[in-house]
């Protein structure tokens, strides 16, 4: 297994739209193996493939508490079918969008289309915590961060302080 490098804003890379998983072969899994691996090392809670250089519709999760029996929850080509009510996700963050956390408003609970890292079928909903997760990630493989959705002179600050660190080579 192998740590992969984290791309990150404002690389364009992370604006395209993915392309959906045809095959779930053993190069995939390779891939998942990595990703896993790479988000426990970082550590996060949730990494999309595109994060990792690969435009492909597929994402890793595992929000089981610290101290607990990890379990990688693999999604190919997740939808949201439906949504429901609002809820305020405070001081999200992103491996993508460093040094920056901010209040970003999701869907309260959301009903998830996939297919796991077995090519099995998978239908279930997502509250809280987890729907904000998944609704985070999802928009990674649509080409949207976080930053996306906070306003746009706050992303501006964000954006300006990013590009003079990029620019002194921090
Ligand atoms: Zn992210």
């Amino acid at each position: 297994m192998a740590i992969l490098e984290i791309v990150t804003y404002p690389d364009k890379f992370l604006k395209q739209p993915t392309k959906p998983v045809e095959n779930i072969d053993g190069a995939l899994q390779e891939i998942i193996d990595n990703m896993g691996e790479t988000m426990y090392q970082a550590p996060g809670i949730g990494l999309a493939a595109i994060q990792v250089g690969i435009d492909q519709s597929m994402l890793i999760y595992d929000i089981s508490p610290q101290g607990e029996d990890r379990y990688l929850n693999v999604l190919v080509n997740p939808r949201i079918i439906e949504n429901e009510g609002e809820v305020l996700s405070e001081n999200e963050g992103c491996l993508s969008v460093p040094e920056y956390r901010a209040d970003v408003k999701r869907f309260a609970s959301i009903l998830v289309e996939a297919y796991d890292r077995h090519e099995k079928p998978l239908r279930f909903e997502a509250h809280d915590f987890l729907s904000i997760v998944l609704q985070h990630e999802i928009d990674h493989l649509n080409g949207k961060l976080f930053i996306d959705r906070i306003s746009p002179l706050k992303r501006q600050l964000y954006t300006r302080r990013i590009r003079k660190q990029i620019k002194r080579g921090e």
